[in-house]
């Protein structure tokens, strides 16, 4: 458990900050009940052979890939899940007036769902509630697609041009969206306060947001289980529950 001394700190820190930025990763859903990828009991822990999902080219090439991926979209613990105490944290954050955005690397809309302004939120990952085609960029609502799944379609093809539809979200070997980024990247280096809740810090760009805001001068809270490549920067770093960390904090 973190000490007391170190609770008082961070609360001290976020207290006397005014343009704080979160940066959110899959840590703060796991008590949402959607699994993490590295955890120990994440996705690629238990199953590596799973991450091809995630690999762009292997989505494109592949059919197979294509049809496991439709299957586990149908039967994803985000459909149902609600957000828990940390995502409601950033809530009470946000109504202080002080929280200028929540940079997320979250696919789930847990924050939205929590009740933060949307226009706060920066996906960095996209989302996994709409499809996008690859070949016409049509976007639609995901329960569209996961309907004609579920009506016997194994890998439904995009309903204007016939080509291949994915989830919204960035797969490896794909860029992230050039906005997106650049608002993350305002965010970070405009910030006083940058508050890590459930990123590892390990996948880039997101987690060099972090090293962005420590060069521009703001401090660093780094809320996460296990240690991060940041945590020499950070001003604490706290280890304990994020559901009961983050409600402290704010
Ligand atoms: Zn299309």
């Amino acid at each position: 458990m973190d000490s007391a001394e170190d609770l008082t700190r961070a609360r001290d820190l976020v207290a006397a900050s005014r343009r704080i930025v979160a940066m959110t990763g899959a840590g703060i859903s796991t008590d949402s009940g959607i699994p993490d990828f590295r955890g120990p009991n994440g996705v690629w822990t238990k199953d590596p052979a799973a991450e091809k999902l995630s690999n762009l080219q292997a989505y494109v090439s592949s059919k197979e890939v294509r049809e496991q991926s439709w299957r586990n979209r149908t039967g994803h613990p985000a459909w149902q899940a609600r957000p828990n105490a940390a995502h409601q944290a950033f809530v009470d954050l946000e109504r202080t007036g002080r929280l200028s955005a929540i940079i997320t690397q979250n696919i789930d809309e847990l924050h939205q769902k929590a009740g933060s302004d949307p226009d706060l939120v920066i996906e960095l990952h996209g989302t996994m509630f709409q499809t996008v085609c690859l070949d016409c960029d049509d976007r639609r609502d995901m329960q569209e697609a996961l309907a004609r799944v579920r009506a016997g379609e194994t890998d439904p093809p995009c309903s204007e041009c016939g080509g291949i539809l994915k989830s919204a979200t960035i797969s490896f070997g794909q860029a992230l969206d050039v906005d997106v980024l650049e608002r993350a990247r305002v965010a970070a280096v405009s910030c006083d306060l940058m508050l890590v809740a459930g990123s590892s810090l390990t996948v880039h760009p997101a987690a060099g947001l972090v090293g962005l805001a420590a060069s521009a001068g703001a401090a660093v809270i780094v809320c996460n289980a296990s240690p991060t490549p940041y945590d020499d920067q950070a001003a604490v770093v706290l280890r304990g529950p994020l559901a009961e960390v983050l409600p402290a904090l704010v």
